[in-house]
């Protein structure tokens, strides 16, 4: 790979894990992406257990960045387990969403520690240093990183990341049904700054419209509005993230296959199902070719 982004999802998930034969296909890990540069260390889309089989990439002294959506189980379960912070010197710069209840490091700390797990952060031999995040817009190294609140169940961030020249958004957990006054295809203009003429775009993609008339207020959204948002934003292509553990291989391929039809039919862009163990090469766009 020269210049551009790889994108490795390691965990597809939302809500809780499962395993068996009927998720071989699309993975029972939750949240974990990671998006890779030949020259510098990855930045980490949220925590969930696929980030524990990342670390098989990680080699050497690991210095990475975590954009962490919110705390909720699935999106930091898989942070202790990751073994590149079992040495020491290894560093891990965690943004995540602003806590009303104290520093973001300090909240972290009181859901990993006895009784619930034998230690607290602190307590890694990598460094593990928190930062409290908001509507802010930062780098992290070449990085031009854009965070901004989105609609779900507590505080929980949207990102967006600019690097190499490419953009990629991602919004794992996003509730239209949280407020109860906004329309079904509503989308708040902060949504559209994360995701604006994006190169990639990862979306809570949880429930089907059936479903999601008795969960609205669970925070997540249907396979529909995903595509609605990615069409809407300019998106050149979407991921379906955060698939509900009890849609199994046969019914994630025929969400996928709905949700490519959908999309063609309202002029939306490519979307795929996204599956773990899948990586996509995003190069820069090619002046003049469109
Ligand atoms: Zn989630
Ligand atoms: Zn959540």
């Amino acid at each position: 790979m020269s210049g551009g982004i790889r994108v490795v999802f390691n965990g597809v998930r939302g809500s809780t894990p499962c395993a068996g034969p009927e998720y071989a296909r699309f993975g029972g890990h939750s949240a974990s992406v990671a998006l890779e540069t030949d020259d510098a260390f990855p930045i980490l889309l949220d925590l969930g257990t696929g980030l524990r089989p990342y670390a098989r990439r990680c080699s050497g002294v690991f210095h990475g960045t975590v954009l962490l959506s919110h705390l909720h189980w699935d999106h930091v379960q898989g942070l202790p387990f990751f073994t590149p912070l079992h040495c020491e010197g290894a560093t891990l710069d965690v943004h995540g969403p602003r806590q009303d209840d104290g520093p973001l490091g300090e909240v972290f700390a009181q859901m990993m520690r006895p009784p619930f797990f034998p230690i607290v952060p602190d307590q890694l031999a990598g460094d593990v240093r928190f930062h409290d995040t908001g509507d802010d817009d930062f780098p992290i190294g070449h990085a031009k990183v854009r965070s901004r609140w989105v609609r779900h169940v507590g505080p929980t961030l949207g990102f967006r990341v600019e690097l190499n020249g490419v953009s990629v958004a991602y919004v794992p957990d996003h509730g239209p049904g949280c407020k109860p006054e906004h329309p079904d295809d509503y989308i708040p203009s902060e949504m559209l700054e994360l995701c604006d003429g994006v190169d990639l775009l990862i979306h809570d993609a949880q429930h089907t419209k059936a479903e999601y008339e008795s969960k609205r207020h669970w925070g997540h959204c249907t396979i529909e509005y995903a595509v609605h948002v990615a069409r809407e934003s300019g998106a050149r292509r979407l991921a379906l993230f955060h698939h509900d553990p009890a849609h199994d291989d046969k019914t994630l391929e025929g969400i996928e296959r709905g949700a490519i039809e959908y999309a063609a039919r309202i002029g939306a862009p490519g979307v795929i199902a996204a599956y773990e163990g899948l990586e996509l090469d995003l190069a820069p766009a090619v002046p003049g070719a469109g």
